[in-house]
C-alpha cells in the first residue's frame, strides 16, 4: 500500500483499545487515560499471547541444544532476528544484534568501534537534544580514548540547526550519534540529511531511534545510517529487548565488547576465537521470550499501518497543541515544524511534578521530569516539564480528559 493510501485510511483508535487490556482498568477512580507511551508503550493482547505462547510451550535455552525444545526456542528466536531485518530492511540478519535496549545499543557502538578505534583530534558529533543514553556512553569513550565531544546546538523551537551542524563536521569527526526523534520535545531530525553531510565528511552515522521507530517506517538502506538502535518497549513490545542495526562491514571489523558464552567458536585457555555475525555480540543467554514478544510487536504495528497511524498520532498531537496554547499559564516546550507524537510543556506556578500528580488523581498519566535528557532542561531554562505523549491506542477522549485535568489543576494553582 502507498504512503498515501494508508494515510487516507482511517485509524480506528477505538477499536485498537479493544487489543490492550491494560487500558480497561481505573486509576484513582477515574478510567486511565494513558498518555506516557514515549516513556513505555502498553503491549497488546498479541503480544503478551506471543510471549506467553513461547514461555508455555517452546522454551528453552536457544542454540546449543539438539532437544526439540532448544530447536524450536532457536527457531523462534530467529525467526524474531528475521522479523526485525524486515522491519528495517536491513539487507542481512547477520546486520540485527539483540540487545537489551537503544541504550545498549548505542553502548556496545561506544565501547566496541568507538573505544577501539577513537583518539586524541577524533570527535565525536552529538545534538543539544539527545537523551542521556546517547551523551553518557561518548563522554566515557572520550575519557577512555582522549577524543572529544561535539554537541550541534538547537534553536529556541527545538530544531537542531543543520547550518551549525554541518559547520562541526570535519575530518576529524569519526562518529555523527543523534536521536531520529527527540523524546523531551518530539522534534523529528532530518536524519537522511545529516547521515550525506556526515558521510561526505567520511564520518560514520549512529541513529538513535528510540523514539521514532513506533512512529514513522524506517528503513535503514534508505537512510544510508551505519548504526540504527531502538527498544522493544517503545514500540509496543516487551522491556528488556532490542535492536542494534549495524552494517555488515562494520559489525565484521569490530571487536566483540562482552565476553561469554554464545560469542565464542573455541575457547582454550591461551586463546578465544569468535563466533560469526550477530552471535559475535550476543554473550550469554539471550532475552528470547523478549525477541518473541517484539517480532509479534512488530507484526502489531505494521498490521495497524504505521502510516496511518502516524496520521493518527498527527491528528491528536495538533488538537492537543491548539487546546494548550488557548490555556492561560501554559507554555509548549518543543515547537519543531516537523515533531512526532510528543507534547511537553509548564503550567505557571505549578511544578511539573506536582502537576502530574494532580492528573494523575484525574486518572491522567503523563510524564514529568527531566526525561534523561537535563541539558534540554537547561538550555529552556527550566527544571523540569511535563510531558504527555500519544500511542496507537489513544483518542480525542483522552485529549480532552487531558485538557479537563489541566482545567482542574489551574484552579488549584490559581
Ligand atoms: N533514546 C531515546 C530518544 C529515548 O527516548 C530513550 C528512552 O526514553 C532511550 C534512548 C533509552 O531507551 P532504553 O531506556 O529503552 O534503553
Amino acid at each position: 500500500m502507498s504512503a498515501v493510501s494508508a494515510a487516507a485510511r482511517p485509524f480506528d483508535a477505538e477499536r485498537v483499545r479493544g487489543d490492550f487490556p491494560i487500558l480497561a482498568q481505573r486509576v484513582n477512580g477515574r478510567p486511565l487515560v494513558y498518555l506516557d507511551s514515549a516513556a513505555s508503550s502498553q503491549r497488546p493482547l498479541a503480544v503478551l499471547r506471543a510471549v506467553e505462547r513461547y514461555e508455555t510451550h517452546h522454551h528453552s535455552n536457544v542454540h546449543r541444544g539438539v532437544h526439540t525444545l532448544s530447536q524450536a526456542a532457536t527457531e523462534a528466536f530467529e525467526g524474531a532476528r528475521a522479523r526485525a531485518r524486515r522491519f528495517l530492511n536491513a539487507r542481512s540478519t547477520r546486520e540485527i544484534v539483540f540487545v537489551r535496549g537503544a541504550t545498549e545499543g548505542i553502548n556496545l557502538v561506544a565501547q566496541s568501534l568507538a573505544r577501539s578505534r577513537f583518539g586524541p583530534g577524533d570527535e565525536i558529533l552529538i545534538s543539544a537534544l539527545e537523551h542521556h543514553a546517547n551523551i553518557v556512553p561518548w563522554q566515557m569513550v572520550c575519557a577512555q580514548t582522549g577524543c572529544t565531544l561535539k554537541v550541534a546546538p538547537i534553536d529556541r523551537r527545538g530544531e537542531v540547526d543543520f547550518e551549525r551542524l554541518s559547520a562541526l563536521l570535519s575530518a576529524r569527526t569519526r562518529l555523527v550519534a543523534m536521536a531520529h526523534v527527540s523524546n523531551a520535545l518530539g522534534t523529528v531530525l532530518p536524519i537522511k540529511r545529516i547521515v550525506e553531510a556526515a558521510h561526505s565528511c567520511g564520518a560514520l552515522v549512529l541513529v538513535d531511534g528510540a523514539q521514532a521507530v513506533p512512529h514513522t517506517v524506517v528503513d535503514v538502506r534508505e537512510l544510508g545510517c551505519d548504526f540504527y538502535a531502538f527498544s522493544g518497549h517503545k514500540l509496543y513490545g516487551p522491556t528488556g529487548i532490542g535492536v542494534l542495526y549495524g552494517r555488515e562491514e562494520l559489525l565484521e571489523e569490530m571487536p566483540p565488547w562482552q565476553g561469554g558464552g554464545d560469542m565464542i567458536r573455541t575457547v582454550t585457555f591461551e586463546k578465544s576465537t569468535y563466533n560469526d555475525l550477530p552471535w559475535k555480540f550476543e554473550a550469554g543467554t539471550p532475552n528470547i521470550s523478549g525477541a518473541v514478544g517484539l517480532a509479534a510487536a512488530m507484526d502489531y504495528l505494521e498490521g495497524l499501518g504505521i502510516e496511518a497511524l502516524a496520521a493518527h498520532e498527527h491528528r491528536l498531537l495538533e488538537l492537543a497543541t491548539g487546546e494548550l496554547e488557548r490555556m492561560p499559564g501554559i507554555e509548549i516546550i518543543g515547537t519543531a515544524a516537523h515533531k512526532a507524537a510528543v507534547l511537553s510543556f509548564t503550567m505557571r506556578g505549578c511544578h511539573p511534578h506536582d502537576l502530574g500528580t494532580i492528573l494523575d488523581s484525574e486518572g491522567v498519566a503523563i510524564r514529568t521530569g527531566h526525561h534523561c535528557a537535563m541539558p534540554v532542561m537547561t538550555f529552556f531554562d527550566v527544571p523540569a516539564t511535563a510531558r504527555a505523549s500519544f500511542g496507537c491506542y489513544n483518542t480525542e477522549a483522552d485529549v480532552r480528559a487531558l485538557v479537563a485535568a489541566l482545567g482542574k489543576a489551574r484552579e488549584v494553582f490559581g
